[in-house]
């Protein structure tokens, strides 16, 4: 037995253009299910992954909400007919040691496409239950597509890797779909001043309406880290004899060599003896080898650190975003600013490429890859 199914397949070398192409995909075997997509999203990741180098066509796409048509003989958290997430988080620790496999798909001329976990621009996947998890039966699936990565993302970034507290100062650097769910997470544990950082004024009037207190445009300041130290003055001298100042943590979102060292320092000084520097967080990407400023990092003993996934474990953590979501304090459905259908999707990569999309943008699945 097979499903036709019709998926987003990108080219065997970088930067080539994206197809949709008609496929069979076999029956789940083992710990695999089969979803029928619903709706889905894109991501910056999916941008590193087209531009890399490579042997093999791609299979792409790594947060989506779907329904599941059949399951394998060795599933048994999920079952026929439940609405689900996909994600490319592992969702538990128990299951996690399948994780590393990537995906395969078997295309019409023999080769294979690929994709390290999942793949969900398209109208079906076949993927390990590990990707897949249940969700509660009157959430807006649409929205509910972002919790497989830019809400685990941005949000675990913030709860997990850091462990924000009430109180403390945050900066976001980048107030994308994965900026915008971090500062989020920082108003929802209580953090504050929330200050948001971007080169678009239209990104950050959104930051603020999604309850930042504060917004510095890059471009348009003299000395943006000086600006943050402007807004979180600290007590006592570093290490330098300077005013303390600068923030508690600082989550960069983008991932440049420029942006991560900026955080470094927008982070706060520590007090040599008394009290240790603030966090820098890596959350985007990063494409190049780092440059870092030595005295900040070793006199100011500021900590970088990076976030894979927000540090997240979805089956945990997300039931705490969820209940944001619906108490009202982190409206996800906000975050989808532009939508495509899928046979629009070199133009939706396209305008993610160029940052003409404020927020998130979904990818609706046509309907006539329904399962019949
Ligand atoms: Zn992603």
């Amino acid at each position: 037995m097979s499903t036709p199914a019709i998926l987003a397949v990108a080219g065997d070398h970088a930067d080539s253009p994206i197809e949709l192409l008609d496929i069979d995909l076999p029956d789940p075997l083992g710990h695999e299910v089969l979803v029928r997509i619903n709706v889905t999203a894109l991501c910056h990741s999916q941008l590193h992954h087209l531009a890399s180098v490579r042997k093999r066509r791609l299979v792409l796409g790594h947060e989506a909400t779907g329904t599941i048509d059949l399951v394998g003989p060795d599933v048994t958290s999920v079952s026929v007919g439940d609405t689900v997430l996909v994600t490319w988080v592992p969702k538990d620790a128990e299951q996690a040691d399948r994780a590393g496999r990537p995906a395969s798909v078997k295309l019409d001329d023999g080769t294979m496409a690929v994709s390290p976990n999942v793949y969900t621009w398209g109208s079906h996947i076949v993927a390990d239950e590990m990707y897949i998890l249940p969700l509660p039966d009157d959430i807006d699936l649409e929205a509910a597509s972002l919790l497989g990565c830019a809400v685990i993302t941005g949000a675990g970034a913030v709860v997990n890797t850091a462990d924000v507290g009430p109180g403390e100062s945050v900066v976001i650097i980048g107030v994308g779909g994965v900026g915008l769910c971090a500062l989020a997470a920082a108003v929802n544990v209580g953090a504050s001043p929330v200050i948001a950082v971007d080169l678009d004024d239209d990104k950050l009037e959104m930051a603020r309406s999604f309850g930042a207190t504060h917004t510095v445009n890059s471009s348009k300041v003299e000395d943006p880290i000086a600006e943050i130290r402007s807004l979180t003055p600290g007590e006592g001298l570093d290490f330098a004899r300077q005013p303390v100042a600068g923030a508690d943590y600082v989550f960069d979102c983008i991932g440049k060599p420029a942006t991560v060292a900026q955080a470094l320092q927008m982070a706060r000084a520590g007090r040599y003896t008394i009290r240790k520097g603030g966090m820098a967080i890596v959350v985007g990407v990063p494409t190049a080898a780092l440059q870092l400023p030595p005295g900040p990092l070793l006199t100011g003993e500021r900590t970088l650190i990076g976030s894979i996934a927000g540090s997240s474990s979805p089956a945990r953590d997300l039931p705490e975003f969820i209940d944001w979501w619906k108490a009202g304090t982190f409206d996800i459905g906000r975050l989808i600013t532009t939508r495509y259908p899928l046979e629009r999707v070199n133009e939706a990569v396209a305008d993610l490429k160029a940052g003409r999309i404020e927020g998130r943008a979904l990818l609706d699945v046509p309907d006539r890859n329904a399962t019949s």
